[in-house]
């Protein structure tokens, strides 16, 4: 990876969004750019720090505390999002060591997140990841049954966790209109959840390839990780 890159492949995602953004009538800074540094060294993400970015993405529980304990003097000036799997005996480091967390498919997780935030920390934000497309073999509650659970979530002590919204990772599509599709389910949810009083202001969805079609949907919050540090090896 050639670190001189990162600032003109930053300086270009925020194009991207900020024209998807326009032409979807919306404001530009209505639109985080999370840039998703799994796989990449602690050194990457310094110098996307140094260049401005202040939210940062991690997928491996453990490549993710290993970052952050090697940038613990940016600590106070960055945000880390976890959004790979979690597994409830991972709960108790992440608890202590995220922002957000937005791959909350059960209860048990998040239950658990509760129990283990430290009390002298701010709430930990929470999203839901939604299977948007319905297919059996990927990760997230079902959008059936994501009423229910935003609700036991909602309810879950608020000085430790706050539920802030829905994720997804829909499949690839060619089109603008394919990639659009799930993007607007997610979104429809998410007014759905917020009619039945859960006041929800996160939608994480968009990646390098269809973030575009995210904010045209109305993503608050795209995941970028290749388009800003490279291909992962
Ligand atoms: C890796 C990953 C991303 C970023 O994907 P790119 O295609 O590299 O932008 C976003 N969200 C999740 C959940 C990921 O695992």
């Amino acid at each position: 990876m050639i670190m001189g890159s990162i600032g003109s492949n930053l300086q270009e995602v925020k194009r991207r969004m900020a024209a998807a953004s326009a032409s979807a009538g919306r404001e530009a800074k209505s639109v985080t750019l999370l840039a998703v540094s799994k796989t990449f060294p602690a050194e990457a993400v310094r110098a996307a720090h140094a260049l401005g970015q202040r939210e940062f993405g991690e997928n491996y529980v453990q490549e993710a505390l290993d970052k952050i304990d090697a940038l613990a003097d940016l600590r106070a000036s960055l945000e880390w999002h976890l959004i790979g799997p979690l597994q409830s005996n991972k709960t108790r480091p992440v608890a202590a060591a995220f922002d957000w967390v937005h791959s909350v498919d059960r209860l048990k997780i998040a239950e658990r997140l509760a129990e283990q935030r430290p009390a002298a920390m701010p709430p930990l934000n929470l999203c839901l990841q939604v299977n948007i497309s319905g297919e059996a073999s990927k990760s997230g509650v079902l959008p059936a049954e994501t009423l229910a659970l935003a609700r036991a979530v909602a309810a879950l002590p608020a000085a430790r966790v706050r539920l802030r919204g829905l994720m997804a990772i829909p499949e690839p599509a060619a089109t603008l209109a394919e990639q659009r599709a799930p993007h607007r389910a997610l979104r429809e949810l998410l007014q759905q959840l917020n009619a039945e009083g859960l006041a929800l202001d996160t939608l994480s969805m968009g990646m390098s390839a269809d973030l575009e079609a995210a904010v045209l949907e109305g993503a608050t919050l795209v995941r970028v990780g290749s388009a800003i540090f490279g291909q992962r090896g």
